[in-house]
């Protein structure tokens, strides 16, 4: 039996948006800061943009079970 090859490499990216013209760029993860150039003249940072695809488990909402002590204060 022959597996598959494994080459699976763990690539981070990062989605950025520029605030100004909404210009979308893919940076690896190593990248902490990205500019735009679209303001000639003046440094445009743009914003890091949570990957849509990526949904981040939604956390059951904690529902606080009532403790009824059988001895409760007299
Ligand atoms: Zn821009």
């Amino acid at each position: 039996m022959k597996g598959p090859p494994s080459r699976w490499k763990f690539v981070i990216e990062r989605v950025w948006q520029c605030p100004v013209c909404k210009k979308r760029a893919k940076t690896s993860g190593s990248v902490v800061n990205q500019a735009c150039a679209c303001q000639p003249g003046q440094t445009t940072w743009m914003r890091l943009v949570e990957d849509p695809t990526a949904k981040a488990p939604t956390p059951d909402p904690v529902n606080p079970s009532k403790t009824e002590s059988p001895s409760a204060h007299q």
